[in-house]
């Protein structure tokens, strides 16, 4: 029997106020008592969260600037290294399941948690000849050309271990002036994929970018966005259609298309990157001139979207709407690094309040790991800091003068401590092997 004993610790996520003693059997929580008032003096506490949750991942996108895909064992990895315990994939996973597998079961370290969707459904060409979107990653997509397609699609997504479903209705707008670029799913077979996933009880994520497709979506039923509203802040008015809707943070996956080279350096230079992710992407982003948005003619849509984005989230933050995500296997956007600097985009310049702080760390654990469980077909609604519950958390040390962002203290996942110069050392051999930590699907 294995036991740890943490003593006087604070627990946001619990009650900002009091401190804690916390036992651990077992790889489980066996007890969470207060045994005092938390007084902020400096220097007093440990704070105590969850396991961070990805809520919005890509694992087999290539992240890297050079479009090189990495070995899933260097993602779960990267994962493990910045404390996040669960991952959700958004689309992508079959490619590499049998990989991610194969390093799960000769893993020192318990992998992070997954659950995916199989390949996201997506609309067919139209009469424009736009494509739905989706197709243009290297990743397959089931189309819904008419009603009768989507049971075929659920069925191919469940017998490869798919537990969701993650529907592509955006035409691509990102801001109101501008043109189409993708084909959209028809309102009837929008309508009729949410009355049959929600009399099965699979849950629906749609990907949408406007307040109008986003509107339009929960109209018919649906409640699950894996972004956040792009085209305009949305008012008190537009909360109040949307009650009940939830969305996911996505700025990281995003904002390398706006970045200018120094914006690069500071997001790369943060403690974990050469530990974890492949160094030749800062190469790469030295050499940056000038961003790719202004190559690609959406430098000031794409800044304005980002920052709609950024008070759209910040709006679902105070109505407990908010899931962090990253949309990473995008260009740019890390496995488990991301996650990490996600937060610090969310926080902004606010990041020395305290109330803020806590509700982003609170969406990106508890919030999330609600989420996770949903998306799994889990209906476990117990906290994650209960009796009985994996003792799964991170440590951290408390006070605002640090940026979100900051590493863990202590990772522990099933009771089992996270070694993280471990893991530097373990992601370093396998760079280092003959496939470089690369793989070709
Ligand atoms: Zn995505």
């Amino acid at each position: 029997m294995t036991t740890h004993e943490l003593r006087r610790v604070a627990i946001p996520a619990l009650d900002p106020g009091l401190l804690y003693d916390v036992d651990v059997e077992d790889g489980v929580f066996t007890r969470i008592e207060p045994v005092g008032e938390r007084t902020g003096a400096s220097g007093e506490a440990v704070e105590l969260w969850p396991g961070y949750v990805e809520a919005h991942a890509h694992l087999a996108l290539p992240a890297n600037f050079d479009d090189s895909l990495d070995d899933p064992r260097i993602s779960a990895l990267s994962y493990l290294y910045h404390g996040v315990t669960h991952v959700a994939d958004l689309f992508g996973y079959p490619l590499l399941k049998s990989r991610w597998e194969a390093g799960q079961a000769e893993s020192a370290v318990p992998y992070p948690e997954l659950v995916h969707c199989g390949y996201a459904a997506t609309a067919t060409r139209d009469a424009m000849g736009l494509t739905g979107h989706g197709v243009e990653f290297p990743s397959p997509v089931f189309q819904l050309g008419m009603e009768e397609d989507l049971a075929d699609v659920l069925h191919a997504n469940r017998r490869r271990g798919g537990t969701f479903l993650k529907v592509m209705f955006t035409d691509g707008t990102e801001q109101p002036e501008m043109a189409a670029r993708f084909s959209r799913l028809s309102p009837k077979v929008l309508e009729h994929t949410e009355q049959v996933t929600r009399e099965q009880g699979v849950p629906a994520v749609l990907d949408c970018n406007t307040r109008e497709e986003v509107l339009e979506a929960y109209r018919i039923g649906f409640r699950l966005f894996a972004h956040p509203v792009r085209d305009f802040e949305l008012t008190d008015e537009d909360w109040q259609q949307l009650d009940g809707a939830r969305f996911v943070s996505t700025l990281s996956g995003l904002r390398p298309m706006v970045m200018e080279r120094e914006e690069f350096r500071a997001e790369y230079g943060r403690p974990g990157f050469l530990d974890t992710q492949d160094p030749a992407n800062l190469d790469f982003v030295a050499g940056v001139e000038e961003p790719y948005g202004i190559q690609y003619k959406c430098q000031d849509t794409r800044t304005a979207a980002l920052h709609a984005m950024r008070l759209n989230n910040l709006a679902a933050l105070r109505r407990g709407r908010l899931l962090v995500g990253t949309d990473c296997g995008n260009t740019g956007a890390f496995h488990g690094y991301s996650l990490l600097g996600e937060l610090d985009l969310l926080a902004g310049d606010e990041a020395d309040d305290p109330e803020l702080r806590d509700g982003l760390r609170h969406a990106a654990t508890v919030d999330n790991l609600r989420f996770f469980r949903e998306l799994a077909g889990q209906d476990s609604v117990t906290h994650p800091l209960s009796i009985g519950a994996p003792a799964t958390y991170n440590l951290f040390t408390a006070g605002t003068g640090s940026p979100l962002s900051t590493l863990p203290d202590t990772t522990v996942v099933h009771g089992v401590a996270i070694d993280r110069t471990a893991i530097a050392r373990e992601i370093r051999t396998i760079r280092e092997s003959a496939s470089e930590g690369k793989v070709v699907l």
